[in-house]
């Protein structure tokens, strides 16, 4: 098929075909049956015909306004019996309007949670529902409740476990505020309450989390508490940095401000400079004590948790440090006050050692290498490094030291079952070398889980006996090829790139638009911007910063000076490895990010995967407020609607012939009702002349493409 998703950057939403809908309208006319219509202005309503002629219909719609539209802005709408059914497969049509409505439907009672086939969707409610907690949570356990929930999804991934002797994935997509970070914790909460029925492994759990997000996460103005990666040194307006930095300065016991010369948040040029120092209902002082707390739980001595707290206090000072201009080619020297003081002591190294790695770059002259001192913005660029690569190391550390208290991959059993939270899809109207990363990974997961369910529904027609071949399936390996494409895809061609002295993101740009011209993934733009086209929607990336960006950030000389520093805590992670690997190459950020991913692919490979995802259902972090257009450019990301095309494709009603015999058998002769129940599957599909391509029988289940089943139920109807 060549239905293509288009993104909200494209502006319409696909048209929802539907096989065989065309010949159907008649159908729909005389029975009187609903619709959806689509309106001039995008809108979907629900509506009868009322007559076609040609290709245009009038349509009388709910609220007693009578339009006239072209049939192809038409699709069926769902019997009544059906609405809010709680797995979307249910539902006879499965297009995006009745997909999108039976969501609301459901969202409107607090029910959040609904399925789409294998995948959970979850709705952020954005207050609290009662539907947490060890109750419930042990009436899953029981199995005496079975409605889609996160819960059912930790209990099915610990069964599969169990019961397949294979690691497990719980994969939770979602655009930043959807509720990843919080549905994540109630799956560990289940998972932890199950792992062992230990309470202080629960709790060591949580406290883990909590951990977490002090170090990863931060306020942004769509979400409160967000999971973030690199805002050490830039903010927002409105944004805050990582909530372990206001927990310091408001939390810490005078003791240790003073041997960390810690002043207050409004102090460090890096949390100052978004003028948003507080989270509204949040006290960061009660917070820090919280954090102490949970780090004693994860067994961090108090001895490393100092050493921790004086790097976060480098990272703040190295914020303060300033650089004054010394001669008329700009450049730099570091003023030399108590914030140059400070760092260097908390980072255990001379102040005159940092001051010259803050302001000069060593380069090569022959055998020796000579100090060359820096310009304003290349100095500023480098304390800013600094102060990243010093917080990304310690995040590491941290990350270690976790998982050698909860020893991780240790279950009695030797089986995992692995949690990933990763940022969605982006597409905002400047999109630049983050979307682009981000947006690949995303492409990259799409793929896992289309291949998944392509999977699935494959092994459940061939254990039936049916013939596959029939289903037609769009992978999105083509526009993978192209950002990963040796020696000439996205990835390799901006690596490229910086072998060039001269090369600028402009001729970056050109260069993909002379290689990619006739890629059907790859849409050019003027100036220095190019568009892809994902698997949830066209994107424009503006390449402005690419090339720089891209650029290694570990600057050799920052891990010489680290280590030759008497610190430990920030070279015991990961820098020791890198220190190997030093000589040998520097890799780009894009190739890191590339084989990182890679990485978690092929882990993932190895294990059986159960997906979420998650929905933000308005921009306000209201209760209440659901918005249609919000939520279905989130489905199509989430690649929900791809779940419903996959099946939509397929045979979406499947019945045993027990079920099938049993609800439609009044419609045989006597003689046949003696029959086993397959035999009477296939007399009553005959009886009713169904197309050939209409249906398949299988081994125990009579499977029935799109709309069929109507045809018998209307019988039935009039039957009863
Ligand atoms: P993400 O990780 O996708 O960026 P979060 O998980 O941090 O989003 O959720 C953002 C906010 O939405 C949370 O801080 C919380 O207020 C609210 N929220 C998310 N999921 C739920 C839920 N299941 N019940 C109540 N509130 C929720
Ligand atoms: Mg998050």
């Amino acid at each position: 098929n060549n239905e293509k998703v288009n993104g909200p950057i494209a502006g319409s939403p696909p048209r929802g075909k539907e096989p065989g809908w065309n010949d159907n309208i008649g159908y729909f006319i005389k029975k009187r049956l609903s619709v959806w219509c689509r309106l001039p202005n995008g809108k979907w309503d629900l509506g009868k015909i009322q007559e076609t002629l040609g290709d245009e219909a009038t349509i009388s719609l709910l609220s007693g306004t009578v339009v006239k539209v072209s049939t192809a802005e038409l699709l069926p709408a769902n019997p009544d019996i059906l609405e809010g059914v709680d797995d979307l497969i249910q539902l006879s049509y499965l297009n995006e309007p009745s997909v999108l409505h039976n969501i609301k439907h459901r969202y409107a009672q607090d029910l959040i949670y609904s399925k789409a086939g294998p995948v959970l969707i979850a709705v952020n409610p954005f207050k609290e529902i009662a539907i947490y907690g060890n109750e419930i949570l042990t009436s899953y356990k029981q199995k005496a409740k079975d409605s889609p929930h996160v819960y059912a999804i930790a209990d099915a991934a610990y069964n599969e476990m169990m019961r397949d002797e294979k690691n497990q994935s719980i994969i939770l997509s979602g655009e930043s505020g959807a509720g990843k970070t919080e549905t994540a914790k109630y799956a560990m909460q289940y998972l932890a309450a199950l792992g062992c029925g230990n309470d202080n492994m629960v709790y060591e759990i949580l406290q883990t989390n909590f951990i977490l997000q002090a170090f990863g996460n931060a306020k942004t103005s769509r979400n409160n508490n967000s999971s973030r990666f690199s805002r050490v040194v830039q903010l927002a307006n409105d944004e805050r940095s990582y909530h372990i930095f206001y927990q310091l300065c408001a939390g810490a016991p005078s003791t240790l401000k003073d041997r960390l010369n810690l002043r207050m948040a409004s102090e460090y040029k890096y949390l100052n400079q978004s003028e948003c120092l507080v989270v509204d209902g949040v006290d960061d002082g009660m917070e820090f004590h919280k954090l102490v707390d949970a780090l004693d739980v994860v067994q961090i001595c108090k001895e490393d948790q100092e050493q921790a707290f004086a790097m976060l206090a480098a990272v703040l000072w190295l914020g303060n440090i300033s650089f004054q201009v010394i001669d008329n080619e700009n450049h730099v020297e570091v003023f030399t006050n108590e914030a140059v003081e400070n760092a260097a002591r908390l980072i255990n190294c001379s102040a005159q050692d940092l001051m010259l790695a803050l302001s000069t770059h060593k380069i090569q002259a022959g055998k020796d290498f000579i100090a060359k001192k820096l310009t304003m913005q290349k100095a500023i660029d480098r304390r800013d490094a600094l102060a990243k690569f010093i917080y990304t190391r310690l995040f590491e550390w941290l990350v270690v030291q976790i998982n050698k208290s909860v020893k991780v991959g240790e279950l009695s059993t030797g089986r995992s079952i692995s949690i990933l939270d990763i940022c969605g899809f982006e597409s905002f109207k400047n999109n630049s070398f983050e979307q682009f990363c981000i947006n690949y990974a995303n492409e990259r997961l799409q793929q896992h889980f289309n291949r998944h369910l392509f999977k699935l529904e494959q092994e459940e027609y061939e254990e039936d006996g049916i013939d596959w071949t029939k289903v037609d399936f769009e992978d999105n390996q083509e526009c993978l090829n192209m950002f990963e494409t040796k020696p000439l895809g996205l990835l390799s061609l901006l690596d490229e790139e910086l072998n060039f002295p001269n090369a600028t993101d402009l001729t970056f740009t050109n260069k993909l638009k002379q290689y990619f011209n006739d890629n059907p993934c790859f849409k050019g733009q003027r100036g220095r911007a190019f568009g892809v086209c994902h698997y949830a929607g066209e994107v424009i990336y503006d390449t402005n910063g690419f090339l720089e960006k891209n650029r290694d950030p570990m600057h050799s000389e920052f891990i010489h000076l680290l280590s030759s520093s008497g610190c430990q805590l920030p070279k015991s992670a990961r820098l020791s490895c890198q220190f190997g690997g030093l000589e040998t190459s520097i890799q780009s950020v894009a190739t890191e990010f590339k084989s990182q991913l890679f990485k978690l692919m092929h882990q993932l490979d190895k294990t059986t995967p159960h997906f979420i995802c998650c929905i933000k259902p308005n921009a306000k972090q209201f209760p209440g407020l659901y918005e249609d257009d919000l939520v279905s450019q989130q489905l199509r990301c989430c690649g929900v609607l791809e779940v419903v095309r996959i099946s939509r494709y397929g045979y979406p009603t499947r019945m045993t012939h027990q079920e099938f015999a049993g609800r439609y058998g009044f419609l045989l002769t006597e003689t046949n009702i003696s029959w086993d129940p397959l035999s009477m599957s296939v007399a009553i599909l005959k009886k009713n002349n169904f197309l050939p391509d209409m249906y398949e029988v299988g081994y125990t289940k009579v499977y029935l493409r799109m709309g069929q089943i109507e045809r018998l139920e209307e019988q039935r109807k009039q039957f009863l």
